[in-house]
């Protein structure tokens, strides 16, 4: 039986970027804001940060550093003239860090929410009526009501599981368990080449595992410009990622801890025997607990919630963002959209421009990009001009000892206007930010290449693709 019954301008279901961030806009924008979350973490305590900060983006990278400064002891410190011998490699402290990073993060979260009197519930919300939601507390039964004249549904994405791999958290893994490991597989099989597969290949690549990855299309990264995509292939395979395209899984058989995969390529049926099995094959819209058929809010064919370009449900009142309303799967696009919806319910002009957001997948080399891919722009009709540049024509990445891979701007032949802009290499994740401004502000690779960028830094490749664009590159 509802308890009691509170009033809000706006109840915001999710306290993931998208859904906490928004809560903070909201409130500086004057509205009285409830932001309601069921995550609970694996010791019992309720967490915010949704996926991104429990078990994604940050729990991600602090495994992939870790596992980076191992890569450097073994690969790159001798060149360095630093002498390692007998490196130890300890996955609990390593986790137990991870933890860390991870516990202060959303801390912080739950500190910002507070201080922007934002009034957290940390509670199963679903929908009584288009402006009524019930907050079930998942321990107790208890539950109330709260009504608000407008709710943003941001209740983000889970991973897709498949039949033929159930999850069974000890042999069968999704990317929250690959996070929580605490030894070393020895042989690590992965279905899926996408982002999260090649990211959690890495980390445990790096720890020692040998790793391959069932990819069940024959291209690699598809929606990476094919030059990079080519040239970071050959980069991850060397470091010993054994990633098998056109792989197609048909089925896993689990006994004594050990997952027999049977895969087809081609013709030709094949077996891989792991000690541990990720399935990275997609995550779905999370909307199971919402209640969704009440209200009548629609969804398309995969389960995503549908929207008009202000964010509006099929439901006046009714707003979604972030990974539930698919598109772009990343933090920092949910994050925009809570801000831009948050000032749009006050009246204010808010846009967002989803044609340049950045993408990053955190292998090292890292991989970058923004805009259109080459193939995009050959198949929009629009004629192109390409300049590229390779890191190991830079002096930064020289001193850095971090030379593979490239950049690659893309213009319009016509206007020189930058269309999109790719980077394989050390810190692309950073460099990215300057393309991204730039297709901002509409500005050519000739603004770019008369910009000053500082020596010795990686930025100057951006500076040289630019003057690549017009064939007058200085440093090669
Ligand atoms: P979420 O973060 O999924 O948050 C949704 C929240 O809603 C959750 O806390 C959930 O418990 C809550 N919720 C759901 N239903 C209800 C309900 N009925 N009642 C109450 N609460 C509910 N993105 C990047 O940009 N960069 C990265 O490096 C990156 N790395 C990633 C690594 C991994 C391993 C994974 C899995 C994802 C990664 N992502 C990354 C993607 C990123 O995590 C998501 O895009 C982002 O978290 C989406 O934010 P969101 O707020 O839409 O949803
Ligand atoms: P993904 O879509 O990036 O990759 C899934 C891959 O699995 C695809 O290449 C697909 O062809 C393959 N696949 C699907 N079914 C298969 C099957 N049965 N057998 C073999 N291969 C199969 O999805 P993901 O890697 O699970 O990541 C999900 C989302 O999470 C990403 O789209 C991204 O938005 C987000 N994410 C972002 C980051 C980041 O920003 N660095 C990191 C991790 C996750």
């Amino acid at each position: 039986m509802p308890k009691n019954n509170k009033e809000y301008d706006v109840v915001i279901i999710g306290a993931g970027p998208a859904g906490y961030v928004c809560a903070i806009r909201c409130s500086q924008l004057g509205m009285k804001v409830a932001c309601v979350d069921s995550w609970v973490s694996t010791k019992g305590k309720a967490t915010l940060g949704g996926t991104c900060l429990n078990v994604g983006c940050i729990p991600s990278k602090a495994l992939l550093d870790s596992s980076h400064h191992v890569h450097f002891l073994n690969e790159q410190a001798k060149e360095h003239g630093i002498k390692v011998s007998n490196i130890q490699i300890d996955v609990p402290t390593m986790q137990k860090r991870k933890d860390k990073v991870v516990q202060i993060l959303t801390g912080g979260v739950a500190s910002l929410l507070k201080k922007n009197k934002v009034d957290v519930y940390t509670a199963i919300a679903s929908f009584e009526s288009t402006q009524t939601i019930k907050v079930q507390n998942a321990g107790t039964q208890l539950s109330e009501t709260l009504q608000a004249k407008r709710i943003i549904i941001a209740s983000g994405s889970v991973p897709i599981d498949i039949p033929i791999a159930k999850v069974d958290n000890q042999t069968i893994l999704d990317s929250t368990g690959a996070l929580a490991l605490q030894e070393t597989p020895k042989r690590l099989g992965i279905i899926g080449a996408g982002v999260i597969g090649l990211e959690m290949g890495s980390i445990w690549n790096r720890l020692g595992s040998d790793v391959a990855i069932l990819e069940a299309m024959p291209d690699f990264l598809p929606t990476v410009d094919k030059a990079i995509s080519k040239e970071a292939l050959k980069i991850l395979t060397k470091q010993g990622l054994d990633i098998r395209l056109s792989s197609f899984v048909k089925e896993v058989n689990v006994s004594n801890g050990k997952a027999l995969v049977k895969y087809t390529s081609g013709s030709e049926e094949k077996l891989l025997e792991v000690d541990k099995l990720i399935v990275a094959v997609g995550r779905k819209a999370s909307t199971e607990a919402l209640n969704l058929d009440i209200v009548k809010v629609k969804t398309d064919e995969k389960g995503f919630i549908e929207v008009n370009k202000y964010w509006q449900t099929s439901i006046e009142n009714i707003y979604a963002i972030g990974d539930v309303i698919g598109g772009a799967m990343l933090a920092h696009k949910g994050m925009e959209e809570g801000v831009a919806l948050a000032e749009l319910l006050v009246g204010q002009h808010a846009v967002m421009n989803h044609d340049h957001i950045p993408w990053v997948i955190y292998t090292w080399p890292e991989i970058a990009w923004a805009g259109k891919t080459e193939k995009e722009c050959k198949d929009a009709g629009i004629k192109v001009r390409v300049g590229t540049f390779p890191f190991m024509a830079l002096g930064r990445a020289r001193a850095m000892g971090d030379t593979d891979g490239l950049f690659k701007i893309i213009t319009d032949k016509q206007t020189d206007q930058i269309l999109g802009v790719h980077i394989l290499g050390p810190n692309a994740s950073e460099l990215i930010s300057e393309a991204v401004v730039a297709m901002e502000s509409e500005l050519s690779a000739e603004d770019l290449a008369r910009t000053i960028h500082a020596h010795p830094t990686l930025t100057e490749g951006m500076h040289e693709a630019a003057l690549a664009v017009d064939e007058r590159t200085i440093h090669i």
